[in-house]
């Protein structure tokens, strides 16, 4: 058993729980209990450590995060979604190359922001090796993606492979999962392929749905900017969309899902998506850089879906640090209190995202995974303001607990 304590503890349980001088008694396994520290002390401890001026909490969640796409810095085109998807479909060679040297850069940096938990959303594979040798919990999101019926065999071989390898992976710390891109960028014939997969595996279902103006205009009208997208890059004069915005809604009622972004719901999608066994994740960053806008967090409460935030990839960020999406969420959305927001952010990176992911963490409390973050904050204890002055200044991980382990992220 091993005992480390800290000015504050966040507990994020249900009472969202704060201890002053705090302390939580654990094994590897999980927590034995949360308190004060010095109540906790006792004989036998193989490690005691009390980090001064420090907040414990939950090690964070990042459920939305591609990491094949960590080595865009300056190349892609931001303000408009259309031009960013161009910009993809242009510079997307190079920048899978040498992927995994940013890969390894993405998993360290992910480390150091205090996360200890992704959803990781896989194109092409590359990342599987690297993400289940890492000491981060993944749900390994394989991404399915295609159009052309040309290629639909290969298509399906060659993301059968990748899940198939995934699985052969999988272990108390790495799941396999599936994603679907989007209802623009997937056959329904891939798509039923891909779900009907997941419901033999039981497997958890990620996409990206409604993420851009663009994209509603050609489901809803069969025009706009992907007409001129599927003429210029697949020389396609007659794309139709695969699906009313029902219809893809349709295919996720057996399966428990992820819906990523959802910028464009009308009431009635709004109240289509509640009724499926699914959660939203938003990436606020992301939303602002492609489309100008960000999520209906008024609408989400109305539907009872639990806010979640994650970074998405680098293609469309600026950092992979779930502190910098919690800061620009605090000051995107203005018209909260923002001592009952900066609350709310840090359990949409902590509880909110472990539900659904499910490694049993992101709450402290007995019983629970014992996967911490600490963070220095100077004068921590000084302050009534505990959650705002968190999101505001923490920033890089002083320690970072993974099943009890602390982390050498250097050598990670
Ligand atoms: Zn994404």
């Amino acid at each position: 058993m091993k005992l480390i304590g800290a000015s504050i503890i966040i507990t994020c349980d249900e009472n969202f729980k704060i201890i002053k001088d705090g302390g939580v008694l654990f094994c590897d396994k999980n927590i034995i209990k949360v308190g004060k520290f010095d109540e906790l002390k006792q004989d036998d401890l193989q490690e005691v450590r009390f980090y001064q001026s420090c907040v414990i909490m939950p090690a964070l969640i990042n459920s939305h995060i591609h990491f094949e796409f960590s080595k865009n810095y300056s190349t892609l085109h931001y303000g408009n979604f259309g031009k960013w998807l161009d910009s993809i479909m242009q510079n997307r060679d190079m920048l899978m190359q040498d992927a995994e040297i940013y890969i390894k850069t993405a998993i360290k940096e992910t480390l150091k922001s205090g996360v200890g938990c992704v959803g990781a959303i896989s194109s092409n594979g590359l990342d599987i090796d690297f993400l289940s040798k890492s000491t981060l919990k993944v749900v390994l999101f394989n991404e399915i993606m295609g159009t052309n019926k040309d290629f639909f065999n290969i298509v399906k071989d060659n993301f059968k492979a990748r899940l198939e390898k995934s699985k052969l992976l999988e272990d108390s710390r790495f799941r396999a999962a599936i994603a679907l891109h989007s209802p623009y960028s997937l056959d329904i014939e891939l798509a039923k392929y891909a779900i009907d997969l997941a419901k033999d595996y039981k497997m958890l279902v990620s996409t990206h749905f409604l993420e851009s103006k663009e994209e509603l205009t050609w489901l809803e009208n069969n025009n706009g900017y992907f007409r001129d997208f599927f003429k210029y890059f697949f020389k396609n004069q007659n794309a139709k969309p695969c699906y009313s915005k029902e219809s893809f809604l349709e295919l996720f009622k057996e399966c428990q899902s992820l819906f990523v972004h959802c910028l464009h719901l009308d009431n009635n999608t709004w109240d289509k998506i509640s009724k499926l066994n699914a959660s939203i994740v938003s990436a606020p960053r992301s939303n602002r850089l492609l489309n100008n806008k960000y999520f209906d967090l008024t609408k989400a409460n109305e539907y009872n879906f639990p806010f979640i935030i994650a970074t998405d990839g680098r293609s469309s960020n600026n950092s992979l640090n779930m502190l910098d999406e919690a800061r620009c969420a605090l000051f995107a959305y203005k018209d909260y209190e923002i001592n009952n927001l900066a609350k709310e952010i840090i359990l949409a990176m902590t509880k909110n995202p472990a539900k659904v992911l499910g490694f049993n963490n992101g709450i402290l409390e007995s019983n629970k995974a014992s996967d911490f973050a600490v963070f220095y904050i100077k004068d921590i204890e000084m302050t009534t303001q505990i959650e705002l002055n968190v999101i505001l200044h923490a920033n890089e991980v002083q320690d970072l607990y993974i099943n009890g382990k602390r982390i050498d992220i250097e050598n990670n």
